[in-house]
């Protein structure tokens, strides 16, 4: 079985997300994508919205999709937040698969990754969606720090630029415009239900 694992905050989960994900899925031969929130992040402000709202907005977005499930390991208790400490979970959760960790070229570019080697020693492959604003050079440079032969698991996505970030979505949202169609729509009747995002009753 060919899993892939795509982390990240998803505060929240846009398209962009769903595109990357069936994208990776549909170029390495994927069985199944799991999405696996994290809650303890190190190398950024913490999540605006609850680890069971954004877990909740991830389950409402991909249910139309039989391949995408989403994994919880990552946001219960005791979990580090590190991606090393999550893969030796998800490989005994998935014996005997290939493990394949999905990630945009911002997260890899940013050299923020904590235990590198270790975390491509876990997997078969990492796979990188491109990202606008970030070049193919620097993507390079940061898997330069690692031996070349997990270098060779590390692959660009042959996938256009997106726009859209969670970023984005949340400053919409704090400006009471709209994100309708920049999220998937059952996401966005939640956000809309709950206000999440100093929504307050805006025409979000
Ligand atoms: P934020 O704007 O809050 O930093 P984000 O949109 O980057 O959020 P994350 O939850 O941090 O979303 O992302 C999860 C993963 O999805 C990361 O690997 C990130 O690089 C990737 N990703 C998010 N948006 C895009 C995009 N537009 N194109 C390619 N990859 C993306």
């Amino acid at each position: 079985m060919n899993v892939g694992i795509f982390g990240g905050t998803f505060d929240p989960i846009h398209n962009a997300h769903l595109f990357v994900a069936e994208s990776a899925r549909r170029l390495e031969g994927l069985d199944r994508v799991l999405f696996v929130p994290t809650n303890t992040v190190h190398y950024r402000p913490a999540p605006e919205a609850s680890a069971a709202d954004r877990c909740a907005m991830i389950a409402l977005a991909i249910a139309s999709n039989d391949t995408f499930a989403l994994d919880e390991t990552d946001v219960r208790a005791g979990a580090t937040g590190y991606t090393a400490d999550l893969l030796p979970k998800i490989a005994a959760a998935y014996p005997g698969a290939r493990l394949t960790f999905i990630t945009g070229a911002d997260s890899i570019a940013s050299g923020a990754w904590t235990r590198f080697e270790e975390v491509l020693e876990a997997l078969d492959a990492f796979v990188v969606a491109p990202r606008a604003g970030v070049s193919a050079d620097a993507v390079e440079r940061a898997a330069c720090s690692v031996s070349s032969a997990l270098r060779a698991r590390v692959k660009m996505l042959d996938l256009p630029d997106l726009p859209e970030s969670a970023t984005l979505v949340r400053t919409l949202l704090s400006q009471r415009k709209s994100v309708r169609y920049l999220v998937p729509e059952p996401t966005w009747r939640y956000i809309v239900a709950r206000d999440l995002y100093g929504l307050r009753h805006g025409d979000a």
